[in-house]
């Protein structure tokens, strides 16, 4: 008998019981090895006044069986909770985030009868680190960090998604015409790391015309491979026009554990009148059995999903008049499953997860890029400055102020060039960046930088922020004000 693997459940709030409830008792008579360890999240929990939604004590489970299949929970309302997904995210360093996205015509409404392709998202960087600051009175920031070695984990994670799943071609999705050095970092790692993998026809597109292709065409996409905002954005675009939304499951990956959730929420509106589809999270439950080596397990699985589907058997989220023949419960569209275990689909091609092919994507493990000769070559520096917008008086008092080794360069406000040329009508604001660039033959010095924020500082004016500037084996690590 194969071993059974310990696996960490929640049954959620709201429809969650119900649906987990069903999606255990299908992998049950499917045969899954499956050792469920039952922990508590969510409300509750967030009621006993932990602010995680989650015991410590939960942990433990979590920590030892790294698979968690998570039903959803109802998110409370007010300030002082903290996200239970961002908390096990972050714990279990889930830098991955897939979520397949299928329509299922004509048995499921869709406007986009010819969709199937996957998302695969980075989970960890981006806008969604959290680091914010108000710099002005008028002025705040978000800081967007980009590592090559993030950009490198999560692209060689979707080709090997690709390969494991028998996918054909990869889009990588980012903005990198606008910002060139890092979603251009992460263009460039797709185009790196795509010569590795020839097998595969490969695409880049900028995200606006991108989302738009999604809602419109979304059937030449394959796998598709972004940035944490556009991957939250464009997938739930996706899975919205494929008209599945409540059959949709996504899995979390990272190197030490996984885990795996439907799309929806806890839907309060239907808990506990047995009428919830279990769909979604039975198709993450599928995800999970692949994950954890019994493909063959999800593959009886999904084809007697498929064939339930399409012998109209359907729960009332998507029954219709032209496909359905009978609306049924939760409880009964899992013994419709149960029924068909063994049974393949006719109309919709049978899915085949049990091939080699289709085995858990590879995770690589990425290093650190070499030491580049790195030199300091300026510094921006910001200043909460709101006297009637002069740039050029400002640079005078600041040129005064540079110690002869550093030149003002530039001033912009919010990226517009203001000085020496500027290139928009000045509006008054009070947010300003100083470029100073070292002085012609100048091997600059923190120490320089720091005698001019001295003399900044004795000028009265008000640093907000330095930045400093630097070329990495002779190449520019900045890029250009606008204008400039
Ligand atoms: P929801 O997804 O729970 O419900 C939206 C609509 O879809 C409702 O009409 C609901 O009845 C229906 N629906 C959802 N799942 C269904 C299913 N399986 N079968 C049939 N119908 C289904 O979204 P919401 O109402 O905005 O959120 C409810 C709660 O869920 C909130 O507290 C929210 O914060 C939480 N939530 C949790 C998660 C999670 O745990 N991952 C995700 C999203 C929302």
């Amino acid at each position: 008998m194969t071993k059974k693997i310990p696996i960490t459940v929640a049954h959620g709030d709201g429809i969650g019981p119900e649906i987990m409830e069903a999606a255990l008792k299908i992998m049950e008579a499917a045969g899954a090895a499956l050792a469920p360890e039952t922990i508590e999240i969510g409300e509750k929990v967030y009621q006993r006044g932990i602010s995680a939604g989650i015991e410590d004590s939960s942990w433990e489970s979590l920590n030892r069986t790294k698979c968690f299949l998570k039903a959803p929970i109802t998110t409370p309302q007010g300030g002082g909770f903290k996200s239970l997904n961002v908390t096990v995210r972050k714990s279990m360093a889930l830098f991955a985030n897939i979520r397949p996205c299928i329509s299922y015509h004509p048995y499921v409404k869709t406007l986009q009868p010819k969709m199937d392709m996957v998302i695969v998202r980075e989970n960890e960087e981006d806008l969604y680190a959290g680091i914010e600051h108000q710099q002005t009175d008028n002025v705040v920031q978000c800081l967007k960090l980009i590592s090559r070695t993030g950009c490198e984990r999560i692209i060689r994670y979707a080709f090997e998604y690709a390969r494991a799943n028998g996918r054909q071609k990869l889009t990588c999705i980012s903005k990198d015409n606008i910002m060139k050095m890092t979603d251009g970092l992460f263009s460039k790692v797709f185009r790196e790391v795509a010569a590795e993998y020839p097998e595969f026809e490969t695409n880049h597109m900028i995200v606006d015309i991108g989302a738009a292709k999604i809602a419109a065409k979304p059937s030449i996409f394959d796998v598709v491979v972004t940035e944490n905002l556009y991957g939250d954005i464009i997938s739930d675009i996706a899975a919205e026009v494929s008209g599945s939304v409540g059959l949709c499951g996504s899995s979390n990956i990272g190197k030490n554990g996984a885990m795996f959730e439907a799309i929806h929420g806890s839907a309060p509106d239907i808990a506990g009148q047995g009428i919830a589809n279990p769909s979604g999270l039975l198709h993450a439950a599928l995800m999970m059995l692949q994950h954890i080596g019994q493909g063959d397990t999800a593959e009886k699985i999904h084809n007697a999903w498929l064939k339930t589907i399409e012998d109209g058997i359907h729960t009332g989220d998507i029954f219709n008049d032209q496909t359905s023949k009978k609306k049924v419960g939760t409880r009964d569209f899992c013994t419709a499953v149960i029924e068909r275990l063994g049974a393949k689909p006719v109309h919709f091609r049978a899915v085949t997860y049990g091939l080699p092919e289709r085995k858990q994507a590879k995770i690589h493990d990425v290093q650190l890029p070499p030491r580049a000769d790195k030199k300091l070559t300026g510094v921006d520096i910001f200043l909460h400055w709101r006297e009637k917008a002069n740039a050029s008086a400002l640079a005078k008092s600041l040129n005064a102020l540079a110690p002869g080794n550093l030149k003002l360069a530039s001033i912009d406000s919010r990226g517009l060039l203001v000085w020496p040329e500027a290139t928009a009508l000045q509006e008054t604001g009070d947010h300003w960046r100083c470029r100073f660039l070292a002085a012609d033959g100048v091997a600059l010095g923190h120490e320089n930088i720091i005698a001019l924020l001295q003399q900044i500082q004795a000028s009265g004016l008000d640093f907000i922020k330095t930045e400093n500037l630097y070329s990495f084996d002779g190449v520019r690590g900045y890029t250009l004000v606008q204008g400039q």
